[in-house]
């Protein structure tokens, strides 16, 4: 590589920091916790470092990296991706290079010939490679400025990502006591957290702990009742044209989802591990490098995509936890630019995961765990609050109502459902203690709105005591009681057919020493006055590009995918979506007035300057055909979410396996 250093190598002043983030990142100020982070490690301290996704994380380690004399050692599981990561540093004039599985033997040689002879700044490696002793060996012949642990959650085993690699991470502090070490991760519970440090041996660090907010992301909760078809809705009305990820819990509803997608006109790809690996790269690849497209996945997709211009994040199917929840859909909006977070949830989704984890292969302490995830996972899906609140208590943090997430915008009420709860619970008492009999919900909503189906006369199940006693609420209505009390624990569900039966908890409520507090969902509210302009958390959020400036953003995008397809990198490699917004709103004249706007730094500035202004000068008539600007945007609607009918019928079309097969067993 024939780049110059540009990270001063052999000087250790603290000051070169702001330098450094300015010339070659091109931004006036550190963000947060940067600054500190940055002064501490380029002074040698070891750091934890907790930032949400988007916080800038990079930073922290790339910057003394350049600073501090030798090497950057980045240990990051994301094969995949580092190429990307490489490519989007060497477009700052960074040195840097990695090794891994994907490299040819000459390749190889090459990278190491380079970081022995200190002509890189940051290396990127695979975990697996330090189980190597060759690999230690080729690090002891270079100097090493610190080693970044990427993803740090991956080395702890109550988290979700848990990588047995990472825990050879410890032996870095034995082999290289005085080399810094910064440890960084976007997901870590206090749990997490304590194995983390324990685990890289980092008790000894500073911890560098974030809010874990996002306000730039909408988080939104709905029933669901048609989900392909409010995924639809979502797509049209709010993210037209625009990046994004839909999250699916099985292969074949990603493929079935993609599919549906396409043929609506919405350019869709699939991703999971089902998928031939070649095909799973282009995909991924395609997601990257193109604009506007909407990749359907499964949580195999997702880790380390740093694309900073993903819109919205959708699930049809409820993750397993809050942790997993809150990192996929932290995916969306790393620009700072307004993004939504969508979830549709209904009476299957818990259903099924409650069996998921009672026909696990795991011990009674990782049921366990795994109930507990799901128990919070299903608080916030129920809770009246404001979804943020939520979340950030989750993560141990505080905060007022949000004013941008779907329970602040469009309050719901919570009533009383002791009673409901009774009429279901004394339904399924009378099915299994009296009777010894197994049905699961349909059958017992069908008791309760006295319907004399074919299986209810079949059964005399008209004779029961409860027969019709719940005609004051509707077949939804009683669904989503269902499902509010298997979110509480005080239903549950048991065996292949999901038959329902009662928990300890379930007496308190039958023998009136409990109250049973619901969520009744919102009626949706058709106001366009409801955006999220009107919210104290929107306030937060980055202004979007003024109308007038919408075509020369267009005509900056054209600019950029040209280059982009040219060099074979992704387009947020060139510009960041909010540069070239910054650049359309300012319209620089000259070079000086370019290479104030943030995310132009000095080897951009040279390479694309004088292109940049043209394209400027030329004031980007609006390409007709073109996808609307972003500031012709419509405002985030809130009026598509799900009205009462949470866990409806319908909700069961997705479902690769049949729902509720109320057939009675074994008595
Ligand atoms: P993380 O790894 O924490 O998810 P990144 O390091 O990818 O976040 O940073 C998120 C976005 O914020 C990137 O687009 C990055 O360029 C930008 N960014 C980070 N720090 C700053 C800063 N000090 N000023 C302006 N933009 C920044
Ligand atoms: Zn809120």
């Amino acid at each position: 590589m024939l780049l110059a250093s540009i990270g001063g190598m052999g000087s250790t002043d603290h000051g070169d920091a702001l330098q450094v983030l300015q010339r070659v990142f091109g931004y006036p100020e550190f963000r947060g916790d940067q600054a500190a982070i940055v002064e501490h490690v380029i002074a040698g301290g070891d750091a934890l470092v907790l930032m949400p996704t988007g916080g800038g994380k990079s930073l922290c380690y790339q910057v003394p990296a350049l600073v501090r004399p030798g090497t950057g050692v980045v240990i990051s599981p994301l094969i995949a991706l580092m190429q990307d990561q490489v490519d989007a540093l060497r477009a700052l004039g960074v040195r840097a290079g990695f090794l891994n599985s994907s490299l040819s033997w000459d390749e190889r040689r090459m990278v190491e010939a380079e970081f022995v002879n200190g002509e890189l700044d940051l290396l990127y490696l695979a975990p697996e490679r330090l189980t190597s002793e060759a690999t230690l060996r080729l690090l002891e012949q270079g100097e090493i400025a610190l080693f970044a642990i990427d993803e740090a959650h991956c080395v702890s085993q109550w988290g979700h990502d848990f990588r047995p690699d990472y825990l050879s991470l410890t032996h870095l502090h034995e082999r290289w006591p005085k080399v810094p070490r910064i440890a960084l991760t976007a997901t870590a519970t206090e749990a997490t957290r304590k194995e983390i440090l324990t685990r890289l041996e980092l008790d000894e660090g500073r911890q560098f702990v974030s809010s874990f907010d996002r306000p730039n992301i909408q988080y939104r909760i709905v029933g669901k009742k048609e989900p392909k078809k409010q995924l639809l809705d979502l797509l049209r009305g709010e993210h037209q044209g625009e990046a994004g990820i839909v999250y699916c819990l099985s292969r074949s509803s990603v493929e079935k989802t993609a599919e549906f997608l396409v043929a609506n006109g919405i350019a869709a790809l699939p991703y999971h591990a089902g998928l031939d690996s070649a095909v799973r790269q282009r995909n991924q690849a395609r997601f990257l490098r193109e604009d506007g497209l909407v990749m359907v996945a499964t949580i195999a997709f997702g880790m380390g995509i740093d694309k900073p211009d993903v819109r919205f994040v959708a699930h049809l199917d409820l993750p397993k936890s809050v942790e997993g929840y809150y990192q996929e859909t932290g995916r969306a909006g790393r620009d700072g630019l307004p993004s939504t977070a969508w979830l549709a949830y209904g009476l299957q989704d818990v259903v099924q995961q409650r069996k998921m984890i009672e026909s696990s292969e795991g011990d009674l302490a990782f049921r366990r765990r795994s109930q507990a995830h799901l128990d919070a996972m299903l608080a916030l899906c129920e809770t009246v609050d404001c979804r943020r609140t939520r979340l950030l208590e989750y993560f141990g943090e505080s905060g007022v109502p949000c004013g941008n997430c779907d329970t602040c915008l469009t309050p719901p009420e919570a009533w009383d459902g002791t009673v409901a709860a009774q009429k279901v619970l004394s339904t399924v008492y009378r099915l299994r203690k009296e009777r010894n009999q197994k049905f699961g919900a349909g059958q017992a909503i069908d008791i309760l709105l006295g319907r004399k189906t074919a299986k209810v006369i079949q059964f005399d199940h008209d004779q029961l005591s409860t027969f019709g006693i719940g005609e004051d609420l509707n077949e939804s209505e009683w669904r989503g009681v269902v499902r509010q009390l298997l979110a509480q624990g005080l239903l549950a569900v048991e065996g292949e057919y999901s038959t329902l039966v009662l928990t300890e908890a379930s007496a308190d409520v039958l023998g009136r020493k409990r109250e049973v507090k619901m969520r009744k969902d919102p009626t949706p509210v058709r106001s366009t006055t409801r955006t999220a302009s009107s919210s104290s958390g929107a306030a937060k959020v980055k202004v979007d590009l003024p109308a007038d400036a919408g075509p020369l953003f267009e005509a900056l995008r054209e600019w950029r995918a040209g280059q982009a397809r040219e060099q074979g990198v992704p387009a947020y490699v060139i510009f960041h979506d909010a540069t070239l917004k910054s650049i359309a709103a300012s319209r620089p004249d000259s070079l000086t007035a370019l290479g104030a706007v943030s995310g132009v730094g000095q080897a951009k500035l040279t390479k694309y300057g004088e292109q940049i202004l043209e394209v400027v000068a030329g004031g980007g008539p609006a390409p007709a055909a073109e996808p609307a600007p972003p500031a012709a945007k419509p405002k985030p609607k809130t009026t598509s979410t799900g009205g009462a009918a949470w866990g409806s019928s319908a909700d069961a079309d997705e479902w690769p396996e049949p729902e509720e097969p109320d057939e009675p067993m074994d008595w």
